[in-house]
Order: C-alpha cells, then sequence, then structure tokens
C-alpha cells in the first residue's frame, strides 16, 4: 500500500525554539529517511502536546476524524515519523524518555507504522558517531 500522508511528530519543548523547518524541508526535498515517498505524498507536523506525551492521543484522534471526513486517506496510508529532536541525543538535549508511551498511544489510535527519525543533522550525527552525544541505533 503506498503512502499518502506522512505525520512528523515533534517534541513539544524542541518546538519552542524550532519552527520545524528543517524536516518539512527534509520532506519536501526527500532526504534520508523520506526519500521513499513519492511527490504525491501530504505532510502534516504536529507536537506531542509536551510531557508527558499524552496530548497526542487527541490530536490522532482529531487527524483520524479529518481523514475520513475531508480524505479518503486511511490509517494504514500514514506513516508516523517522531521526530529526531524526539529520538536522538541531539542539539536539543537527549532522547525523549516517553518514546515508548507515545508509540504505544499511536499504535492504539490506529497507527500501525511508525518510524524513527526526521531530518538527520549532519553536526548532531557526527557528534553520535564521535561518542561526545549518545546513540541508541
Ligand atoms: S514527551 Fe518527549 S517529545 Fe514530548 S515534550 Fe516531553 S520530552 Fe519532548
Amino acid at each position: 500500500m503506498s503512502t499518502k500522508y506522512v505525520v512528523i511528530i515533534q517534541c513539544d519543548i524542541a518546538h519552542r525554539r524550532c519552527s520545524g523547518f528543517a524536516c518539512t524541508n527534509a520532506f519536501y526535498n526527500k532526504d534520508e529517511v523520506f526519500k521513499s515517498y513519492d511527490g504525491d505524498t501530504k505532510n502534516i507536523s504536529f507536537t506531542c502536546g509536551g510531557c508527558c506525551g499524552k496530548g497526542i492521543a487527541a490530536k490522532l484522534e482529531h487527524l483520524s476524524k479529518k481523514l475520513k471526513t475531508k480524505s479518503n486517506i486511511n490509517n494504514e496510508e500514514v506513516i508516523v515519523h517522531l521526530s529526531s529532536c524526539m529520538t536522538t541525543d541531539n542539539h536539543h538535549y537527549d532522547r525523549c524518555p516517553h518514546v515508548d508511551y507515545i508509540k504505544s498511544i499511536i499504535l492504539k489510535k490506529g497507527y500501525k507504522n511508525i518510524i524513527e527519525g526526521s531530518y538527520i543533522s549532519k553536526g548532531s550525527e557526527k557528534k553520535r558517531n564521535e561518542g561526545i552525544y549518545n546513540s541508541y541505533t
């Protein structure tokens, strides 16, 4: 089944100082983790809603409702990307301690396709490779 919608979920704390430009730009440029999506794939980004991530439930319910009433896209055609600011050690801070909990909510809301990562910062990747930042892969 082809991917019709990519949802990027950002860390709410990072979002206070980050517009999300790099992740959206990486999506439209089909960089790295987004390279397999074709030009028709749509994108939406929103935050987890703040610690502990519980707010993502309501946002995904809203998304499901809108996909159903405003499009012909079903949940299986959606891929959820947990942004790099959530899933890696990076210049904002270390990996979110609630990632597994957030994933469990996403699954419970009917979105089975979850990928960790969005825009990959070359600087942060270098520091992960050098052991300055933690690595979780
Ligand atoms: S739950 Fe995780 S991703 Fe969400 S604001 Fe807190 S640290 Fe960031």
